[in-house]
């Protein structure tokens, strides 16, 4: 029997478009963006620890984990990926970790606390000067590895497959293009 595909309900698209905890976000510093991240993490408290290579970055409420090829990156991507870890960080204290942990085990509110995360990512290599045309194939991209039921590891390949294109548009309106 063929398994129904999960559709992402109104509230899902919302809270994944709702720019609110990226707005807690110290603004980008051009001159040092993955230092002032990174320091802003260490502000709030938030402990940065290794994880094991070959993993994912993870974050729990107190700790941001990044694994050792995080530290190799360009400034742009250390940058843009510390504030999405960050953006996971506040969800965290937004929901509760009850609230978080149940979201994260259901692919439609993983994909909206994903696509939320990275439209801080977005919206960081837009600050840093990259071009629209960049953008749009950024969040294609994304959009295509991260958001699309090819995406085995989130159980992402649940979701019907109007998911990505959601995600696209999100992403890309986060950083105002609208489509
Ligand atoms: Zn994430």
């Amino acid at each position: 029997m063929a398994r129904r595909k999960l559709t992402l309900r109104a509230s899902q698209l919302e809270y994944a478009a709702d720019g609110a905890n990226a707005d807690l976000l110290d603004p980008v510093d051009p001159d040092d963006p993955a230092g002032a991240v990174i320091r802003q993490i260490e502000h709030l408290g938030v402990r940065i620890l290794p994880t094991l290579k070959g993993r994912p970055a993870t974050t729990f409420r107190a700790a941001v984990f990044f694994p050792p090829h995080f530290w190799t990156q360009s400034d742009q991507v250390r940058a843009a990926w510390a504030r999405h870890e960050l953006v996971h960080n506040f969800q965290w204290r937004q929901l509760g970790r009850v609230v978080f942990l149940l979201r994260y085990s259901d692919p439609r509110w993983r994909w909206a606390l994903e696509v939320q995360a990275e439209c801080a990512a977005m919206q960081t290599y837009r600050d840093l000067g990259e071009s629209e045309a960049d953008l749009v194939r950024r969040a294609t991209k994304r959009a295509h590895d991260e958001f699309s039921n090819r995406n085995r590891s989130y159980r992402f390949h649940r979701l019907e497959n109007g998911a990505e294109k959601h995600a696209r548009e999100i992403l890309l309106c986060s950083v105002g293009i609208k489509r």
